[in-house]
C-alpha cells in the first residue's frame, strides 16, 4: 500500500465534485395538492485525494441529501456531480459506484442480516473482479476484515451482523466498501449510531484510510467536535444552503458566520472551559427557535429567525459569499457591512439574550 501524497486542497483536481448542486422534491399530499422541499440550494463542494471533507450541520441542513447527490442516489434537480472533472451523468451506475462509496449511518441496516460477513463481502468482490476464484476472495475478504481491525479476519467471516457489536457491523460496512477499490469514501454519519467509546476508534481509522489508501473522504456530521478531529476542511451547512467554508482551524477558531458560531459554542470541547449544554447555553432555549422549514423557507438569509445579528436587509436579500481570507469563506452580510467583527466579539447566547432585551424594551 503506497502512502498517499500529501494532497493540498486547491493544489489537485478534485477526484469528486459537486458544482452548484440543488435538490428539490416534490412531496404529493393526500387530497392531491403538492409541494415542493427545497432540500439543498447550490451546494458546491470538492473532494481532493487523501483528504477529509467534513460537512456539518443540523438534521434537515441538507447534508445526507448531498451525499446522496454525490453517490448518485439522486440525480441534482441543477448542478452537477463531476468525477475526475468529467460529468458523472456520463458513467453507468455500476461503474461509479466501483469509485464511489456511499457508507450509512446504521451498519445493521447495510448488511444483509440473513447473511454471513463472508457473503456481504463476497458479493462486492466478484463485482470488483470477477476473473478472482473462490479461495482468492476468502483470502481478499480476510485481508479486508484484517485492514479495519477485525483481526483474526477468519473469526469473523461465519458470523451472522446481529452476533457482532455495532462498531464491528460498522467496520464490515467499511469492508466491504473498500472490497470494490473505490477512490472516494462518502461517510453520512458513519459514527453517530456508535457507542461513544468506539466512536474515536472509528474516526482513526478514517483517518488512517485516507493516509494509506490516498482515500478522498467526506465526513458528514452534525457535531463539529468531531470534524474538528478529523477533518482538513470544514463545510458547514443550514436549512439546504452552504454558509461557511475552509480549513478547519480557521472556521471552527473564527467562525465567520453566526450559526457555525452557535455550533461551536455549543459542542464539547475539552480545551474549552465551561462549554454547556444547548439547554445550560441559553437561559431561554426556546429563544433559539427551531430550524425553518424547507417548504417554505425565511427570505433573504435563511437564518435571519434565529440570528441575533439580523439587520433589515437579511430578511429579504440572500446574503453573498465573501471569502475572508486563506481559503475561508462565509455568507453573511456582516462581512459586506463592515461589521464582521460583531461576530467574534461576544458569544452567541450573550448576543441572542442582548436581542431579546433589545425587543422587549
Ligand atoms: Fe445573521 Fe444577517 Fe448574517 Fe444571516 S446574513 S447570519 S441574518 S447577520
Amino acid at each position: 500500500m503506497t502512502a498517499a501524497p500529501e494532497a493540498v486542497a486547491g493544489e489537485s483536481t478534485p477526484v469528486l465534485s459537486a458544482v452548484d448542486v440543488t435538490k428539490h422534491f416534490v412531496v404529493r399530499g393526500a387530497v392531491g395538492d403538492s409541494s415542493v422541499v427545497r432540500a439543498v440550494e447550490n451546494a458546491s463542494v470538492d473532494l481532493h485525494e487523501g483528504r477529509i471533507v467534513a460537512v456539518v450541520g443540523e438534521s434537515g441542513s441538507g447534508k445526507t441529501t448531498l451525499a446522496r447527490m454525490l453517490a448518485r442516489f439522486y440525480e441534482p434537480t441543477t448542478g452537477e456531480i463531476l468525477l475526475d472533472g468529467v460529468p458523472a451523468t456520463g458513467r453507468a451506475t455500476r461503474t461509479y459506484h466501483q469509485d464511489v462509496q456511499l457508507i450509512f449511518q446504521d451498519p445493521f441496516g447495510s448488511l444483509n442480516p440473513v447473511h454471513r460477513v463472508r457473503h456481504n463481502l463476497d458479493r462486492a468482490l466478484r463485482i470488483h473482479d470477477r476473473r478472482l476464484s473462490a479461495s482468492e476472495r476468502r483470502k481478499a475478504a480476510i485481508e479486508l476484515l484484517e485492514r479495519v481491525s477485525l483481526t483474526p479476519g477468519e473469526d469473523y467471516l461465519d458470523k451472522f451482523p446481529h452476533e457482532l457489536s455495532g462498531g464491528q457491523r460498522q467496520r464490515v460496512v467499511i469492508a466491504r466498501a473498500l472490497a470494490v477499490g473505490p477512490r472516494v469514501l462518502l461517510g453520512d454519519e458513519p459514527i453517530s449510531m456508535l457507542d461513544v467509546s468506539i466512536r474515536l476508534e472509528m474516526l482513526n481509522l478514517l483517518d488512517r484510510l485516507r493516509r494509506e489508501d490516498g482515500l478522498a473522504l467526506l465526513y458528514i456530521t452534525h457535531d463539529i467536535a468531531s470534524a474538528r478531529y478529523v477533518c482538513d476542511d470544514v463545510v458547514v451547512m443550514y436549512a439546504g444552503e452552504m454558509v461557511e467554508g475552509g480549513p478547519k482551524e480557521e472556521v471552527i477558531a473564527r467562525p465567520a458566520h453566526p450559526y457555525t458560531k452557535l455550533l461551536v459554542e455549543s459542542s464539547p470541547d475539552p480545551d474549552r472551559v465551561g462549554t454547556l449544554s444547548r439547554e445550560e447555553l441559553f437561559d431561554d432555549a426556546e429563544a433559539l427557535g427551531e430550524p425553518p422549514s424547507l417548504i417554505e423557507p425565511p427570505d433573504g438569509c435563511r437564518f435571519h429567525p434565529r440570528c441575533p445579528f439580523a439587520m433589515e436587509r437579511c430578511r429579504t436579500q440572500a446574503p453573498p459569499r465573501t471569502d475572508v481570507g486563506g481559503g475561508h469563506w462565509a455568507r453573511c452580510w456582516l462581512h459586506q457591512e463592515g461589521r464582521a467583527e460583531e461576530i467574534g466579539a461576544t458569544t452567541f447566547a450573550a448576543a441572542l439574550a442582548n436581542r431579546d432585551k433589545e425587543v422587549r424594551s
